[in-house]
């Protein structure tokens, strides 16, 4: 036997690590919080559960390779027709396929950066290169900056917003001047994992913008608000030959009996889990007016996280964090991403962030 190993295609290694969110530890005499990852801190409904717990009894068979039930269920929420919807495994799955269908050795893929970390994983392993336009200094899309970025190798735009982890929304009047830009064989997504908490009027409504224009998809997602981030489902709703190719590419049997069920009884049980979106919401404000006080100039986030920049005092903040159970998203020393939890976990944030404050 010799020492070498198996040839492994050498994109592998400018691949950029997806970073997930870690445990809190901490004090045995705090409850941690796991304010790292996005997640809705409710449970599933109880309704939800049941109808899992229904579900798990057939897991000997493989899940409807189609999810019939899940994508009548949708259309008709959305009012679209079933052939535009595709599912994924979460809209990680979806955004593995929308580089695959559009993007490959040669081409680009244009984004926003910082903006959702899969973005790059998903491009390079496509063998497309990824286009990264800086953000605006209030943390927003630099949409002139993105269509002047736009090539004639340009194939796949991403549009996250609100965006991951700034927080901060596209209007509909920038992502409308955009889009005349952008060259009609160019697919945009519109990433709108965050949606259902957006409150802003002036913000993009994706599924409207779809309706117009044969060029844009919109990635949804049931990790979020929905509160089912450990079924790993999502879905894109896209005009008929961009979800037919996210049909083709899907993996096999990807969204599970299980998760098809609770995605189902979730959209059914969607004003129940719409109010503890509507507490959330009003947590975030509530925590975005508290930070105000203390004399943070924060990006205006319409999502349930915050994003914080502290200079020099980055890591001593991470850490001080940590120390009282609370688990947070750093971003190298660039900046802090903290989700929206529960009332107690974001009062012991705002009392660390007090110390923190910028004094003016
Ligand atoms: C969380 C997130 C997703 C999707 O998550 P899934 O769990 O894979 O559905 C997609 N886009 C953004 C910007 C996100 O933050």
């Amino acid at each position: 036997m010799s020492g070498t190993s198996p040839r492994l295609r050498d994109t592998l290694d400018r691949l950029p690590a997806y970073v997930a969110g870690k445990q809190p530890t901490g004090r045995a005499d705090l409850t941690p919080y796991k304010l790292s990852s996005n997640e809705n801190p409710y449970p599933p409904l109880p309704g939800v559960i049941e109808e899992i717990t229904a579900a798990a009894s057939t897991t000997n068979r493989y899940p409807d390779p189609a999810a019939t039930a899940l994508v009548a269920a949708l259309a008709e929420r959305h009012d679209v027709p079933i052939e535009h919807i595709a599912l994924g495994t979460g809209s990680v799955g979806l955004l593995q396929q929308v580089v695959q269908i559009t993007a490959g050795p040669g081409d680009e893929v244009l984004f926003a950066w910082r903006s959702f970390e899969a973005y790059p994983i998903m491009t390079t392993i496509s063998g497309a290169a990824p286009v990264q336009v800086p953000l605006r200094d209030d943390e927003s899309h630099d949409l002139d900056a993105m269509a002047d970025a736009i090539t004639e190798r340009t194939r796949l735009i991403f549009v996250c917003t609100p965006n991951n982890p700034t927080g901060t929304v596209v209007t509909q009047a920038d992502l409308d001047r955009f889009l005349d830009r952008v060259p009609d064989d160019v697919l945009v997504v519109v990433d709108e994992a965050y949606v259902e908490f957006v409150r802003d009027g002036a913000a993009v409504r994706g599924l409207d913008t779809y309706r117009d224009r044969p060029n844009v998809a919109v990635l949804r997602t049931f990790s979020k608000a929905y509160g089912l981030a450990g079924l790993r489902v999502g879905f894109a709703i896209a005009h008929p030959p961009v979800a037919k190719g996210l049909r083709q590419t899907a993996v096999p049997f990807g969204v599970s009996t299980v998760a098809q069920a609770a995605a189902i009884a979730s959209l059914r049980a969607e004003s129940a889990l719409l109010e503890r979106v509507d507490a959330l919401v009003a947590e975030r404000d509530r925590v975005e007016a508290r930070m105000a006080a203390q004399g943070w100039a924060l990006p205006a986030s319409q999502a349930n996280f915050v994003w914080l920049r502290l200079g020099d005092r980055h890591d001593e903040f991470v850490s001080a964090l940590e120390a009282v159970s609370l688990a947070v998203r750093p971003y190298g020393r660039e900046g802090v991403r903290i989700t929206i939890g529960e009332t107690e976990a974001n009062e012991r944030f705002l009392s660390v962030a007090a110390r923190f404050a910028p004094t003016s």
